[in-house]
């Protein structure tokens, strides 16, 4: 058994659940652990891994067969998600959003033919989305957008800004949200589809960044930008709760990914602590390691166990969007701190791409920070406890 393991839910986990958790696992090891500090390096996404991971099923992969996807049970899907940011929270960025929104919405509120058009592609990664709601001027108020759409014969023009963009820069569709009424009028919101190439849709790649550096983020610029009106997606008619829709379904994700990353950490801690002597003994025949060591899996463990309980809540169609809230704020928190205390136990060698910890710390700042800030996911909560709205 292993100790991350604590309280074998392994055993609960059916053969087909394991061989798919597993696959993703050696996939991870042979293929990302040993390059990826490299690619952070270079602050380059591994588009390399696109077409392996498109053959393993990894996108879409709770969507039906018939669009090529493999069906997977939630629980599946989360252990996909765990598996992947094990290895970088840049993968598995890559992997939620191709999923969770970009197929999920073209799924869910799509019609036949985008449909047809886009999910069997995006499902072996022949074609790559991004999801645009984010805007320059706060991201925490969708509601307060300003990218706008505006129906003009058989088009919209759009114009506006989505800023933070994952994979913006790799992607042949943008889902983008845009404002069709009154500014402020969430009943108005719809999603478009974007393609790559439209005349008047520049997408600028974020710079610079100090996390998140084997992930693509980018700026998507809309400048009377004419799409056909038959690129919305038309069941977006419930306006900004479809956009909160595909959150929750990547939010569902990173809940599980968050695990993964200090699972990653932790490993790598026991492992370091096991063999570095500065005294003669080993650091883990210290009592302050042990007490570290034991309060790291302690939080794992119990941010394993809110995940299993989301997957058995999901799949009975029960699960509720506070519960995702509380689970992706806690866990990015406790992964943010297990990154953080293990960087700690690895001394210099915690800042360098030669070790996953440091790594690890500084891409679980921005995992903290999209889908829905901590604080954001507070106020949520808040809500459903004292039954008052803080957003006003
Ligand atoms: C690497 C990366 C990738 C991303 N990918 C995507 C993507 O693919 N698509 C997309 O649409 N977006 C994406 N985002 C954007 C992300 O969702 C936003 O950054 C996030 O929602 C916060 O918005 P903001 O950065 O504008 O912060 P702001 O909304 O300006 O908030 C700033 C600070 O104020 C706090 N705050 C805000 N409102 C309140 C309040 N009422 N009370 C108390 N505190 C408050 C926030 O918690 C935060 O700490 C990404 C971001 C990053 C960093």
């Amino acid at each position: 058994m292993a100790i991350t393991d604590f309280l074998e839910l392994d055993r609960t986990l059916s053969d087909e659940q394991r061989i798919v958790r597993d696959t993703v696992r050696r996939f991870v090891d042979a293929e990302v652990l040993p390059h990826i500090g490299q690619w952070c390096a270079e602050g380059r996404f591994p588009e390399h891994l696109i077409p392996m991971m498109g053959e393993m099923g990894l996108f879409g992969s709770t969507l039906p067969e018939e669009y090529g996807c493999a069906q997977v049970d939630s629980l599946t899907y989360g252990l996909i998600m765990q598996e992947l940011e094990r290895g970088d929270s840049g993968l598995r960025s890559f992997a939620s959003v191709q999923s969770g929104l970009v197929m999920y919405p073209i799924f869910s509120f799509g019609n036949d033919e985008q449909k047809k058009q886009w999910l069997p592609k995006m499902a072996t990664g022949e074609k790559i989305g991004c999801f645009g709601l984010t805007e320059p001027d706060g991201g925490s108020n969708p509601i307060g957008m300003k990218t706008r759409a505006v129906k003009d014969g058989k088009q919209y023009v759009l114009s506006g800004a989505k800023m933070w963009i994952t994979n913006g820069n790799l992607s042949d569709v943008a889902v983008v949200f845009a404002q069709t009424g009154a500014a402020g009028d969430h009943r108005a919101v719809r999603g478009f589809l974007v393609e790559k190439g439209t005349p008047g849709f520049k997408v600028n790649e974020v710079q610079r960044k100090i996390g998140l550096r084997a992930s693509n983020t980018s700026e998507l610029v809309f400048e009377d930008c004419r799409i056909p009106a038959e690129n919305l997606l038309p069941g977006t008619s419930q306006g900004l709760k479809c956009a909160l829709m595909c959150l929750n379904q990547a939010r569902y994700g990173i809940a599980f990914g968050a695990v993964g990353a200090a699972i990653g950490c932790f490993e790598e801690a026991v492992g370091y602590t096991a063999q570095r002597a500065p005294f003669g003994k080993s650091l883990d025949h210290y009592q302050i390691t042990q007490m570290k060591l034991a309060d790291i899996l302690t939080q794992i463990t119990l941010g394993q166990l809110i995940c299993f309980r989301l997957a058995a809540l999901k799949d009975a169609g029960a699960l509720q969007p506070e519960q995702i809230s509380m689970a992706k704020r806690n866990n990015c928190r406790m992964a943010l701190e297990t990154a953080r205390r293990c960087r700690e136990l690895l001394g210099a060698n915690g800042i360098t791409y030669e070790f996953h910890a440091g790594r690890h710390e500084t891409n679980l700042i921005s995992v903290d920070t999209y889908e829905g800030t901590y604080e954001v996911h507070t106020l949520i909560l808040g809500q459903k406890i004292t039954g008052k709205n803080a957003f006003d």
